[in-house]
């Protein structure tokens, strides 16, 4: 069966344009220059699911018309992929039944301690988020969520644990910086990869551009997307510097996957 995944945001925890910078980047009016935090949707077998819910989830879901979701996955708890948290509560109250949200035990403990007026029962009704977690078992494996078969992987980016997710042929690895070569055994045979890449320059935190082309040639993915994008990557600059299966994502780019 076919499933559609859409790029909600691309750019890094800061976005693009950056406050205060007046690079080429930041200044371009390109809609591929511009990137909202980095969060995906995922529409399979008529029902979607979010994957991050950063600071920009309230433009995101009104910019695509989301007015419901099936479940979110979290890949972990840094602020630029779960400041929506609060922001999703239109979505909580439309549900008769708890969102489900499939995590980390890592990330569950996060954001239990800075949510926590979201997760404290008897209070205020519009203040409780209706959340049921689904923790991953492992670091590594395969779940049942929701009816989705996914798959999970762990790596680490500044001493977090982060988790990485596949679907079929599709996997979304996010806030990628060290990781163990078993790895790999997860990510064979994939039609698309989307993995963070963050500037050209090495961080602490992230692939550069040239370390994620060498995690995807590990891989051998069809297709190839870099995410998590920072103001110093232009679009058409980036994408003439790349292999020609390889791309910068944008915004609202959507893909389709098949999913055996
Ligand atoms: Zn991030
Ligand atoms: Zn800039």
């Amino acid at each position: 069966m076919k499933g559609r995944l859409i790029f909600l945001g691309t750019g890094g925890s800061v976005g693009v344009p950056m406050i205060g910078c007046s690079c080429a980047v930041c200044c371009s009016k390109e809609a591929v220059n511009q990137r909202s935090r980095p969060s995906i949707l995922i529409q399979y077998a008529h029902r979607q699911f979010l994957v991050d819910a950063g600071p920009d989830f309230r433009q995101q879901a009104l910019r695509h018309g989301i007015t419901h979701l099936d479940g979110l996955l979290l890949t972990h708890a840094h602020h630029d992929h779960t400041a929506g948290l609060d922001d999703l509560r239109p979505i909580y109250y439309r549900r008769e039944t708890p969102l489900p949200i499939l995590l980390s035990a890592d990330t569950a403990r996060d954001i239990q301690q800075r949510y926590y007026y979201l997760f404290q029962a008897g209070a205020n009704p519009y203040f409780v988020a209706r959340l049921s977690l689904q923790i991953l078992p492992h670091q590594e494996g395969e779940v049942l969520f929701e009816g989705l078969p996914i798959q999970y992987v762990t790596y680490i980016q500044g001493g977090m644990a982060v988790n990485g997710f596949r679907l079929g042929k599709v996997a979304y690895l996010s806030d990628i910086r060290d990781f163990s070569p078993s790895i790999y055994s997860y990510l064979k045979d994939l039609d698309v990869l989307i993995v963070s890449a963050l500037k050209y320059t090495i961080s602490p935190m992230h692939f550069s551009v040239d370390e994620a082309i060498d995690f995807a040639n590990q891989v051998q993915a069809e297709q190839v997307y870099f995410t998590h994008l920072s103001h110093e990557l232009d679009y058409e600059q980036t994408n003439a510097y790349l292999p020609a299966n390889m791309r910068l994502a944008y915004d609202g780019l959507e893909i389709e996957f098949e999913v055996p």
